[in-house]
């Protein structure tokens, strides 16, 4: 294990299609294996959602790439410095949703493309997860053209310029490609000094209102606690501006589901930050980038089972509107991943959209040339303007089918 007692700065999405390296390339680099399962639930925040930090290193009086590493000790026997801890947000492979890359993708700051260089590319997921990072304008992109370690030299050349054809015209077009292999460690240095260049941490505005996104919620009290041993109900997720304090007021929306007199409405819950976690540490402040756990005074019934995820959270008063029906602005894609045509969205239809964290159904009750009209099944929190990824049943499968901007 290397120092990771610092909190992450910026968020670096993995993706790619299932099997070609992910999960083994975050272990390579965090030395944390983000597919495990552990009973404890503290942990588990970052296991379930695929998180695990990493900090880079280098080694003084050494040239670039080679003085890239995550060890504390340099091949010539000096203490490495640290440059940034990066947090990488590992898309679970089995995932046939789009939804869970979706939603992580609103906390990504940049991603990691990997594509395995002994199969044919583009694979599936390696499509869709590219065009997921183009509708949602994620740029700032590396390409790992992983496994070389089972090609030659040939094939390998081949392979890259696939890859360099799959992506042209595209948000990737201009992004590096890394040859490595991330089960022999092979050009770790090379990849961690393409990701220090392309994927910057973003400049944030340290004067601005908290904004985290929820992507979990949970109850961490084990059953049969006593009252007076109860823990407050808990949130994991991401801070994607602002800082957050022990102590600050707390907003939610959309909040929660109150009926009355047979219909069902949205309230906004108000709670306050009890406990803070970063970075693997309990903090008394955090600001953006990487994975936060946040103890509320919530009734932990109301925090259970990811209840709360999709939710926003912030200063009370400061949050975005909450929709129950919104127009967007529609732009399909060409066609599926895969060749087929994509037909006008029409009304009836059932979408599934993602909006932030947020995955919800939504009846198309008006479409029109570029814009429809949808009730969604579960109201979201989000400002005029936020990109929709729009998903239609395909088959067995929702696909992803185009981008929508949210206007009023
Ligand atoms: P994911 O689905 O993208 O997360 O892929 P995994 O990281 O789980 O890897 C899938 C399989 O490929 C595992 O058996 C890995 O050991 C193997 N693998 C990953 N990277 C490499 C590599 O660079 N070379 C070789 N030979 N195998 C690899
Ligand atoms: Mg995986």
């Amino acid at each position: 294990m290397t120092g990771n007692n610092r909190q992450p700065e910026v968020n670096i999405g993995l993706v790619g299609h299932v099997d070609h390296g992910k999960t083994t390339l975050v272990q390579a680099l965090s030395g944390e294996w983000t597919d495990q399962h552990s009973e404890e639930m503290k942990r588990g925040i970052s296991i379930r959602l695929g998180y695990a930090d990493a900090t880079f290193r280098r080694c003084p009086g050494m040239d670039e790439p080679e003085c890239y590493t995550v060890d504390e000790e340099c091949d010539n026997g000096e203490q490495s410095e640290r440059v940034r801890t990066v947090s990488f947000v590992d898309a679970p492979g089995h995932e046939t949703l789009m939804a869970t890359m979706l939603s992580g993708a609103s906390m990504m700051d940049g991603a990691v493309l990997i594509i395995a260089a002994n199969e044919p590319v583009p694979q599936a997921q390696t499509a869709e997860h590219l065009m997921a990072l183009d509708i949602i304008g994620i740029e700032n992109i590396v390409i790992a053209q992983n496994k070389v370690d089972l090609v030659d030299g040939q094939r390998a050349r081949d392979n890259y310029e696939e890859i360099q054809e799959f992506v042209a015209g595209t948000v990737a077009e201009d992004a590096p490609v890394v040859p490595i292999s991330a089960q022999q460690e092979v050009n770790m240095d090379l990849l961690m000094q393409a990701i220090e260049e392309a994927i910057p941490t973003p400049e944030r505005d340290p004067d601005a209102d908290a904004r985290m996104q929820v992507a979990r919620s949970f109850d961490i009290n084990r059953p049969g606690t006593t009252f007076e041993n109860l823990m407050g109900g808990v949130l994991g997720g991401s801070l994607v501006e602002g800082r957050l304090e022990k102590g600050d007021d707390l907003e939610l929306r959309p909040g929660r589901r109150i009926e009355e007199g047979g219909q069902a409405e949205y309230h906004e819950i108000r709670t306050s930050v009890r406990s803070l976690q970063a970075g693997g540490n309990i903090v008394d402040e955090v600001g953006p980038g990487g994975l936060l756990g946040v103890g509320t005074g919530l009734d932990p019934s109301l925090t259970k089972g990811d209840a709360l995820a999709g939710q926003v959270a912030g200063p009370p008063g400061s949050l975005p509107p909450t929709w129950d029906s919104f127009t967007m602005e529609v732009e399909l894609l060409d066609r599926l991943v895969g060749g087929e045509d994509i037909e006008e969205i029409s009304t009836g239809e059932p979408l599934m959209l993602t909006v932030g964290t947020s995955t919800t159904v939504g009846a198309v009750t008006s479409a029109r040339d570029d814009e429809a009209e949808v009730n969604l099944k579960r109201p979201v929190c989000a400002e005029e303007g936020a990109k929709i990824a729009i998903n239609r049943r395909v088959g067995t499968r929702w696909r992803l089918i185009g981008v929508g901007t949210l206007t009023g």
